[in-house]
């Protein structure tokens, strides 16, 4: 190959790889938004946030691909009202074959960033003075809370033979017949 054509293909691919690292959250509070020109505004006015990353990790320690989700953010009297849905996949392993499966989770949810501690909501959140919000936390632990307790690969899976361990999506083996039998 010449050595400009190789020069062009080396130069392809770190474009790729720029382009494709764009929506990968390397920024440590990647769902930080500003939120302080809100604050002046009338009750009722309010604003859409959209948020898309390939990857992305969000406390507790919840590592996702495909992310996305919109927060529509409301001023009202008490605070700032946040109404959030978002998705994203993540790995885990299937409880009776063991392979690793993607489980795609959704969640929607309110929470109000109260003015004053005066009227905090259950959730206790404040606004910070800094005029800025952090949704990470927020939308991490609702996010986790709808990883399945007992994920599985499909919903038939017929996971692995007890005896020795063929995985029986794939393959059948001679104690699966006997166990029926008993
Ligand atoms: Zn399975
Ligand atoms: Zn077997």
């Amino acid at each position: 190959m010449p050595l400009s054509a190789c020069y062009n293909a080396t130069k392809f691919k770190l474009y790729l790889f720029c382009f494709r690292s764009l929506t990968v959250a390397k920024n440590k509070h990647p769902l930080r938004i500003n939120i302080g020109f809100l604050l002046n505004q009338p009750v009722g006015t309010s604003r859409d946030f959209d948020f898309e990353f390939n990857q992305l990790i969000l406390p507790p320690d919840i590592e996702l691909t495909d992310f996305s989700g919109t927060a529509h953010i409301s001023r009202t009297r008490q605070g700032l009202l946040v109404e959030g849905v978002f998705t994203g996949t993540v790995e885990a392993e299937c409880v009776r074959c063991l392979r690793s499966t993607e489980q795609h989770l959704k969640t929607q949810f309110q929470e109000l960033y109260a003015f004053t501690r005066d009227n905090v909501s259950e959730s206790d959140l404040v606004l910070p003075e800094d005029g800025h919000i952090d949704l990470g936390p927020i939308v991490g632990e609702y996010l986790v809370i709808e990883i399945p307790i007992k994920p599985l690969c499909r919903e038939d899976c017929r996971g692995l033979c007890m005896v020795c361990g063929a995985n029986l999506n794939e393959q059948t083996c001679e104690h699966v017949a006997q166990i029926q039998e008993e």
